[in-house]
């Protein structure tokens, strides 16, 4: 018989992870998942710019995010660096925490935090479907799920990335005399539309917008094989004929489209289920690819985690929040300020309109 009394052995979720206005806030741990404001010491799930912020005390991440900062943010992005590896497990205060991968982009991760019996995973953003750019999504049985939303609700059905792909490819055999300019986040997004192009068989020269190359190249220095990649700067206008360009989504609606021979703009964002989002950005082929699971994966996700409790963030809330309620789950928005989808939000750096 068990003499333990409840209060010894279980602990509420939110006595170990709680939202507040620096992000999601770990006490009995002393750290912070994301913090949006620099903090003594963050533990960060991946390298998008709303989740992996400069200015912290000490940063544990894996080594590609930290990589990641340090290719944006410069070598003094944080105090101390800490690099974790998928599976390893580390003791924080009263906590362990354990990374999974989330695959979402390189390097992204799930924090598995646990105290006494209860288990928290904060999955960060997330996706279920294959891309060949990074480690698959690992299913984590938790106590308590704490799930991405932004596109939660059942309208977003990403469908297959390789069929997006050959559409692509189609109508870059339907015109060779245009240049087709694809508009892609340049971490994550734009190596994925590569690796995708290579994997369905087309073997010529991809050019990329300036703003690209350093992160792009990061990548096939982990061993992603990207293929044959060239700069656009100072090709000349007639050889962009028939070619692909990968380019910051901003970057395909502005002057420095001028360079490309009556381009076809394409955009690669699961925000292009929309078809009136595509036409307000002039977006002439809309590719549904997404790195955040879709309505189906958010779903099935939640279920096979076999949690009890789920907390939705970042994105279409109350759609999961009522979902979860209806099959019985305990769940809440958890209302974290500063997060975005990275598709939406990328402006191209300052200077490198023009030239890149
Ligand atoms: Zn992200």
């Amino acid at each position: 018989m068990n003499l333990t009394p409840a209060y010894i052995t279980e602990m509420r979720p939110q006595d170990i992870l709680m939202p507040v206005p620096a992000g999601l806030c770990c006490k009995p741990g002393g750290f912070y998942i994301d913090p949006v404001r620099p903090v003594e010491r963050a533990v960060i799930t991946h390298g998008h710019s709303d989740h992996a912020r400069p200015g912290h005390g000490a940063v544990l991440a894996t080594q590609e995010t930290l990589d990641m900062m340090r290719l944006r943010y410069g070598d003094h992005f944080a105090g101390t660096t800490q690099a974790i590896t998928y599976g390893e497990q580390i003791k924080l205060g009263d906590v362990t925490i354990r990374f999974h991968p989330a695959g979402h982009v390189l390097g992204s991760a799930q924090i598995a935090a646990s105290c006494k019996d209860t288990c928290i995973v904060a999955s960060g953003d997330y996706k279920d479907a294959p891309d060949p750019t990074c480690a698959p999504f690992e299913l984590v049985p938790c106590d308590v799920f704490i799930t991405e939303a932004t596109f939660g609700l059942p309208v977003f059905r990403h469908g297959n990335a390789a069929d997006e792909i050959r559409k692509l490819l189609a109508s870059v055999a339907l015109f060779p005399e245009r240049a087709h300019l694809v508009g892609a986040y340049s971490l994550g997004k734009a190596q994925r539309v590569i690796a995708l192009i290579r994997k369905a068989g087309y073997d010529a020269p991809i050019y990329l917008h300036g703003a690209m190359e350093k992160i792009t190249h990061y990548y096939e220095s982990r061993g992603v094989a990207l293929g044959d990649l060239r700069l656009v700067k100072g090709m000349k206008k007639a050889d962009l004929a028939g070619t692909i360009t990968l380019a910051p989504p901003s970057a395909t609606s502005d002057i420095w489209t001028r360079r490309f021979p009556d381009p076809v703009t394409a955009f690669a964002s699961g925000w292009m289920r929309v078809r009136a989002r595509a036409r307000q950005r002039g977006v002439e082929l809309p590719l549904v690819i997404s790195d955040h699971a879709d309505w189906d994966g958010l779903t099935a996700t939640i279920d096979a985690t076999g949690a009890g409790e789920v907390w939705v963030t970042h994105g279409q809330e109350d759609g999961l929040v009522h979902w979860c309620t209806a099959r019985g789950l305990t769940a809440r928005p958890l209302d974290l300020v500063g997060y975005g989808d990275e598709d939406e939000g990328e402006a191209v750096p300052l200077g490198e309109d023009i030239e890149a």
